[in-house]
Parts: structure tokens; sequence; C-alpha cells
């Protein structure tokens, strides 16, 4: 039998009816009892959380990180799945991933439907993530998200709509593979930087880092806002490529020089940021001394940076850190187009 451990966090697999909206509520075992366990898998259950996941912080996230680390210094325990809520899963789910060192895998899931509806996605979820757990097929390939009988990476993959049942994947890179038929069939090795040794839990609180999204008229006002109240990281969630504005570019210098971690993210949903504009663009805001986050989408780079600043390393050496963390990881969303002769 292979030993599967659930984590369970909350989330709408947590979530029932409360008389004017649905919360999370159900303890791990009742969430469990809604899952199919598939043939020569047992399940163990820890009852972490129960929180829906856009309340969900560092702190939740790093004593998730922990708990994972201490279920798997079982050499017994055949793989791990987390029950997590989908609105901030790939966050979690990356964070792990940066983190993990071990050949067995680490599987996200949650429902889009609550718990006790009818018609509900939470047993198939279950049953699939448990199965990739248990698998032999999944050593090797990181933290993965396992929903609607896909498998994808936990790096690159992004909530992509707000209630359909496939509601995961990379826009930038192909899924990992698929489950069915009791069996998981994988079609792609994704590609991990060096995992980073485990976090000491962070002595005061955990390090701010805001996001800012450029838009037409958009000015440096939040940004300098954010530096003003303490963050310590900054997500600039540009636009196209990554371009934003000469005096946003200016921001960035400032805040750089002020010892913040600046990351470029982009609201384009697919493809890779990339050094092509100047006059405000990934050009300039790279030259200020911001990381370009390759193909990662706005929650994991900032998940990115928060990786960095907790890691024990240099303040000096954290955006080469940052940079190593985020760098495009396959070779299709790298291509960058040719500069116009
Ligand atoms: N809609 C969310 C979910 O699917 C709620 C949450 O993230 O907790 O789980």
């Amino acid at each position: 039998m292979a030993r599967v451990v659930v984590i369970s966090t909350g989330g709408t697999i947590a979530s029932r009816w409360q008389g004017s909206g649905f919360a999370a509520e159900a303890a791990g075992r009742d969430v469990m009892a809604a899952a199919a366990v598939p043939e020569g898998v047992t399940v163990e259950v820890v009852d972490l959380f129960t929180v829906n996941s856009s309340r969900l912080t560092t702190a939740h996230q790093l004593t998730l990180l922990h708990t994972v680390h201490e279920v798997l210094a079982d050499p017994g325990v055949a793989g791990v799945v987390v029950t997590h809520g989908t609105d901030t899963l790939e966050e979690s789910a990356f964070l792990v991933d940066l983190h993990h060192a071990d050949q067995r895998p680490v599987v996200f899931t949650g429902a889009q439907r609550p718990l006790d509806s009818p018609d509900g996605d939470a047993a198939g979820n279950l049953h699939d993530a448990l199965l990739t757990a248990a698998s032999p097929a999944a050593r090797g390939l990181g933290v993965l998200v396992v929903f609607d009988g896909r498998i994808h990476a936990a790096r690159g993959t992004v909530k992509t709509h707000t209630l359909a049942d496939d509601a995961f994947a990379d826009p930038s890179a192909p899924r990992v593979g698929h489950t069915g038929f009791g069996t998981i069939t994988v079609q792609r090795r994704p590609e991990r930087p060096q995992p980073l040794p485990l976090p000491a839990p962070p002595a005061g609180p955990a390090p701010r880092i805001d996001m800012v999204m450029h838009h037409c008229d958009a000015d440096p006002v939040l940004l300098n806002a954010a530096v003003a109240a303490g963050a310590r990281g900054l997500v600039l969630v540009a636009a196209g490529a990554g371009n934003a504005t000469p005096e946003i570019a200016g921001a960035v210098a400032d805040a750089v020089a002020a010892g913040v971690l600046v990351a470029v993210t982009t609201r384009v949903p697919g493809g890779t940021v990339a050094e092509l504009y100047t006059g405000g663009g990934a050009v300039d805001l790279a030259a200020a001394g911001a990381v370009l986050t390759g193909t990662l989408r706005a929650g994991q780079a900032r998940t990115a940076v928060l990786a960095a600043l907790l890691a024990d390393v240099p303040a000096a050496e954290r955006p080469e850190l940052l940079r190593r963390l985020t760098a495009a990881h396959h070779p299709t969303a790298a291509a960058v187009p040719a500069p116009a002769a």
C-alpha cells in the first residue's frame, strides 16, 4: 500500500453554505470523506487550517511549507496531497516547489464547487491527486497541481478561470500530463531551478511585498507609497512584455537604491517579459535594477521575491537569486524576437 498524507488547509473544497455565502468550515477528515480513494492507497490526514485562500498570509504559507517537510521526513510516506483554496493555490504551491528537494510528489488540489454540492468536483480531484501522489511516475517532477484530470507543474501555473472545472494552466507551457482510467500519464518533465534550503521562520513579521499594476495614466504614486509603507519587495505588473513609463522606471531606480527587491511581470496572460523597449520599457526597468520574471505571473513573481528575501544570502546577492528563481523556464517562452535591425 502507498501511504499518502493529505494536508488540509480549507478552500472551496472544505466550504459550506453560511447563510449568506460559502466559507471554509469542514475539517480534513470531512473533506476526505468526499474522496474516492484509489486502490492501493492509504490516507492519513493532517488538519492544518480551515481558511479560504484569499485570507492566507505568509505565516500560513510558511507553516504549510514546514509541515510538508515534516511529513516527508518519514521515509514511509509515498507522497503528499495539499487541499487548498484555488484563489491563491498557485502561490502556496510555488513556495513549496521552490524549496522542494525531495523526489516524492507534493500535489496541490482543490475544488471549484463546495464540499456538499451534489454535482461537486471535489471527489474526482481528490481521487486524481491521491493517484498522482502515490504514483512512482510522478517522482522527481517537483510540486504539481492536479485539477480536472490535468497535471500541471506548480511553477508557471495560474488560476485561469474563476468558475470552470478546468481552472488551472500555465499559459506559456504545455501541461505535465493527465489522469484517466486509474492511471497517470506524464508528457513533460518540468525544468526547475536548484531548490532552496528551508527558510528559518522569520524572527519578526514577514517582509512586506507589494504589487502595483501598470495602466494608462499610471504614475509612481502607488509604487512610492509601497516603499514608504516599508515594502522590502515590490512586484510591478507591467504592460505588454514588461513596459511602463520613464517616471515609473525612475521610481523603480529609487526603490532599488533604497534596498527594495523589485520584480517585473506583466498583465498579459502568456509569454515572457523581455528587454525590448526603452522609454519606460523593460530595458529601462532592468537598467533601474528590477528583475524580469520570465513567464511567471504576479502571484508567483511575488512568491519568488518572498523566497529570495527569506533566503540566507547577503542582501547584495538577492537580485541574482531572484533572477535564478524566475528565469524563463522553457525554450519556447524564453525565445525573444530578435531586435529589428
Ligand atoms: N474560490 C476559492 C476556492 O476555490 C476559495 C478559496 O480560494 O478558498 O477554493
